[in-house]
């Protein structure tokens, strides 16, 4: 495996973005989660107190992209481990999905203080590593947890909820964030609707 050197960057020094994706993807996951680990590139990493890499298969069919990490994510390094990942595993559990068969990452890798949502700038920086676990891992479906997902991986495009397209040589579908079941009971049969109309995408 190629090693990637590490560059203490200064703020907002995101780099080159074709370039830095290819280094990661050329180097391997272990050097994705190791550079992530280390990156000083946004200010984010000021307040993160562990970086949240992903979880889950490394040869999924599905892979899930949140927003940021919450509270408990900065504190155990572990994506949707709080209330919002339990919404996650009922919905995984709903999908009819096993453990082989999905992963999840965040826009970005460090918690924003105070739960805000992560600025542009800095799911821009962060997104090199989230491009590279895409390739890496090569789902067959990208399914995008609510609209800072979207905005972060196909910027240009404004999707339907629960209407998958193709994009970039595979099906994305957005779906709603977790979290948004959490606050809004009515949203989880509307989620459930749209897993429905969904279910050939992976099974
Ligand atoms: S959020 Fe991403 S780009 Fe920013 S410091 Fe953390 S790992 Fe680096």
């Amino acid at each position: 495996m190629k090693e990637l050197e590490i560059v203490a960057a200064e703020e907002e020094n995101c780099g080159n973005f074709e370039e830095r994706v290819q280094k990661l993807v050329e180097a391997g996951y272990e050097t994705v989660a190791r550079e992530a680990i280390a990156c000083t590139r946004c200010p984010l990493h000021k307040s993160a107190t562990k970086r949240v890499i992903g979880k889950g298969s490394c040869n999924p069919k599905v892979m899930f992209i949140g927003e940021a990490p919450g509270k408990t994510e900065d504190e155990t390094g572990i994506p949707f481990n709080g209330r919002a990942g339990k919404k996650l595993d009922k919905m995984v559990e709903y999908m009819g999905l096993s453990e082989e068969d999905w992963f999840v990452a965040n826009t970005v890798k460090c918690r924003p203080p105070e739960n805000r949502r992560p600025k542009a700038s800095e799911i821009e920086c962060c997104k090199p590593f989230l491009i590279a676990q895409i390739t890496l891992l090569d789902p067959e479906i990208i399914i995008l947890l609510g609209n800072t997902a979207e905005k972060a991986y196909c910027p240009e495009r404004k999707l339907e909820r629960g209407v998958p397209v193709e994009y970039e040589g595979r099906m994305i579908l957005k779906l709603y964030h977790p979290a948004a079941l959490i606050y809004t009971a009515s949203k989880i049969d509307v989620q459930k609707a749209f897993i429905d109309k969904n279910r050939d995408l992976w099974q």
